[in-house]
């Protein structure tokens, strides 16, 4: 017994063809007019003229960007565990993000779950920084002495964790700011080091004051991120760089103070976390002075003192990208903070993070909305700018995905996007 496969399908070399963008990919240096073809969920080509090659889908993206699969490195997606976790995929594909990487939602103790509700149904790839302490982050930041003190902190624990899932386990996420200093100095950041040389791993360093302060013991503004350095190795990131807190890493000094420079020559990186912390004014003197984050990332989350409530989360990565391009950063360098470099820090830089031919295909296509729009910063200053990028398709190893929106108001407003 024979069977025929039709003629069309056995000629189609490619599954999908991509035609007519703008391309954008930062780790091959491109930035151009191509055509990205598609085949058994990888990329199979990426050349100026494909049009004509056979394929048995082709999407037409004139006037589009085209990128790698955007890389979200900070998010919190443990929905119904933590307060404060939203939904995988309205933070990942939902919002043209490809792959999202949760910041200490989880703890050693509750990881388990984390693969089971989370990294395993969702469509969007996800990987995790599981918290220094046991149990994560269950209350956001408001359960700072309770949650995320030295006595739950087990490093045997969450070193065998990592060694059993490092498909999923990429660093640690811990905290350097005013509150857990207050009342117990540098201790948990010691262990944090601890466990990051002993797996290699990296950290993901918050900043700016978060959990309550014992005022009688409460650390200079100006100490805070300059006495964790000599704990943090090459390759470890500070998050919230563009942040107003008076302990973050900027400050209210005028100027640039010089943690910034000495952080930079530890080979730190700098990651933007939106979320509420960032701050236009800092974001403008940093980039006047080319201080560029490495990495850009949404702190997407629900409301800290709700429970499971995201009616309020009014900022998203295509919302943070549009508000830094309008601010002056270059376009390669926010594609390359979306992309090649957060697949880097996760060390997924072989699969992900690139559109070179045997890379997964995932992709991200991005409108681009002309026309005044303004957007707040987490202080409620207004910007307003003339271009906004948004999510208009993904693919996710092959396959097409057309982006609901659901949490990106910042871009949107509260309509929802129509398909
Ligand atoms: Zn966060």
């Amino acid at each position: 017994m024979t069977s025929q496969t039709p003629a069309s399908e056995t000629d189609a070399p490619f599954d999908l063809v991509i035609c007519g963008a703008r391309v954008i990919d930062p780790a091959q240096g491109l930035d151009g007019c191509f055509d990205v073809a598609v085949r058994d969920g990888k990329i199979a080509a990426l050349a100026a003229d494909l049009g004509r090659t056979p394929a048995k889908t082709r999407l037409s993206a004139d006037g589009k960007i085209v990128t790698p699969g955007l890389i979200d490195l900070h998010v919190h997606v443990y929905e119904w565990v933590t307060n404060f976790g939203v939904r995988a995929d309205d933070a990942g594909v939902d919002a043209g993000v490809t792959t999202i990487v949760d910041q200490g939602s989880s703890g050693a103790w509750t990881f388990g779950g984390f693969i089971a509700h989370v990294i395993k149904p969702s469509k969007t790839d996800v990987v995790a920084f599981p918290s220094i302490n046991l149990l994560g982050a269950i209350k956001g930041g408001m359960e700072g002495p309770r949650l995320h003190n030295p006595d739950l902190v087990d490093i045997d624990e969450l070193a065998a964790l990592a060694a059993q899932y490092p498909q999923y386990i990429r660093g640690f996420k811990c905290h350097a700011e005013s509150g857990s200093m207050s009342h117990w100095g540098t201790q948990v950041l010691e262990y944090a080091s601890e466990i990051a040389k002993r797996t290699g791993l990296p950290l993901y360093v918050h900043t700016g004051e978060l959990f309550p302060v014992i005022e009688e013991s409460r650390p200079e503004a100006t100490d805070v991120v300059p006495n964790v350095l000599h704990l943090l190795k090459e390759g470890d990131v500070l998050a919230h760089v563009y942040s107003a807190m008076p302990d973050g890493i900027v400050g209210l000094e005028p100027g640039i103070p010089d943690v910034v420079r000495q952080a930079r020559q530890r080979g730190l990186l700098f990651d933007i976390g939106y979320g509420v912390n960032f701050s236009y004014p800092i974001a403008r003197k940093m980039i006047a002075a080319e201080l560029y984050p490495d990495t850009i990332s949404s702190d997407a989350h629900g409301d800290f003192n709700g429970y499971h409530d995201d009616s309020q989360t009014d900022y998203s990565l295509c919302g943070a990208m549009t508000r830094l391009l309008a601010l002056g950063m270059p376009i390669d360098r926010i594609i390359a903070a979306t992309t090649i470099t957060p697949a880097k820090v996760i060390g997924q830089q072989d699969r992900i993070g690139s559109l070179r031919p045997g890379m997964d295909a995932n992709i991200t296509i991005l409108d681009q909305i002309e026309g005044e729009w303004t957007m707040l910063d987490g202080r409620g200053e207004e910007l307003v700018v003339n271009l906004r990028l948004a999510p208009h398709r993904v693919v996710m190893g092959g396959e097409v995905i057309v982006p609901s929106c659901r949490l990106m108001r910042d871009i949107f407003g509260n309509v929802p996007k129509a398909a």
